[in-house]
C-alpha cells in the first residue's frame, strides 16, 4: 500500500509530511489509530516534496489546503516550504495546524520563512501554563516547550500571519476562559475544537 501524502476532509486537501512530533500528546490520535476519516496516515517514510506535489498535482480543488496528519508538519520545514510555495502558486489558502515548537526544533525562528507561504497558522495552545501543557503534551523541551509554542505564535503575528490558538473543549469552562485570555492579549483568535476520541 503506498503512503497518504494527501487527503481530503470537507472541502479542504490535507498534506501528510510526517509520523514525528516533539510532542506525545495523552489524547494523541497516534496513539491509538492510524488515520483519521478513513485514510491510513502511517507513513513508511517522510515524502520529498517533489512526491508531496505530484500526489497534489491529481487533485483539480486544492483552494483550501491544510498541513496536518499524524505528526508536527514543521519538522519538515523545508518541505513544506516548498509545497506551500507549490500551494500558493495554484492559488490557495494555506494552512498550519502545529504545535507551535517549530522554531525550537529548527534553532530560529522559523515564522519569517512561512509569511507569504501561509495564510493562517492554527498553534495547540491545549493549557493554560506550562505545568499543565506538560502534564498533557510531554513535550520533548519540557515546561519550556509552552514558552516555545507562545513566542512562535507571538512571532507569527508579528509576520502578519492570521494566528488561532486551539484547545479542545475537554479542559472546561474555566480553562477555556484563562487560555482565551492569552488568546485576546497576544492578539490571536481562540478556536475551541471538539474533542474526538
Ligand atoms: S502535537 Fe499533535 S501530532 Fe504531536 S503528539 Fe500532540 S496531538 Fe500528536
Amino acid at each position: 500500500m503506498s503512503d497518504t501524502l494527501v487527503y481530503r476532509i470537507g472541502g479542504a486537501i490535507y498534506i501528510n509530511l510526517t509520523n514525528k512530533c516533539t510532542n506525545n500528546c495523552t489524547f494523541c490520535l497516534r496513539e491509538k489509530h492510524d488515520g483519521v476519516n478513513g485514510y491510513h496516515l502511517r507513513l513508511s517514510k517522510d515524502p520529498e516534496a517533489r512526491d508531496v506535489i505530484a500526489a497534489l498535482e491529481k487533485e483539480s480543488d486544492v483552494s483550501e489546503s491544510v498541513f496536518c496528519g499524524l505528526g508536527e508538519p514543521t519538522m519538515r520545514l523545508e518541505t513544506l516550504l516548498e509545497v506551500a510555495a507549490y500551494l500558493k502558486a495554484r492559488g490557495s489558502h494555506v494552512r498550519l495546524n502545529t504545535n507551535g515548537q517549530g522554531s525550537a526544533y529548527a534553532g530560529r525562528d522559523i515564522a519569517p520563512a512561512l509569511k507569504g507561504l501561509v495564510d493562517t497558522v492554527s498553534v495547540s495552545l491545549n493549557a493554560s501554563d506550562a505545568a499543565k501543557y506538560d502534564t498533557v503534551c510531554q513535550s520533548i523541551y519540557g515546561k519550556e516547550g509552552y514558552r516555545h509554542m507562545l513566542d512562535f505564535a507571538r512571532s507569527c503575528i508579528a509576520q502578519g500571519i492570521e494566528t488561532v490558538l486551539s484547545v479542545v473543549d475537554v479542559i472546561g469552562p474555566d480553562e477555556i476562559a484563562k487560555c482565551r485570555k492569552i488568546a485576546d492579549d497576544m492578539g490571536a483568535r481562540l478556536r475551541v475544537r471538539h474533542y474526538i476520541e
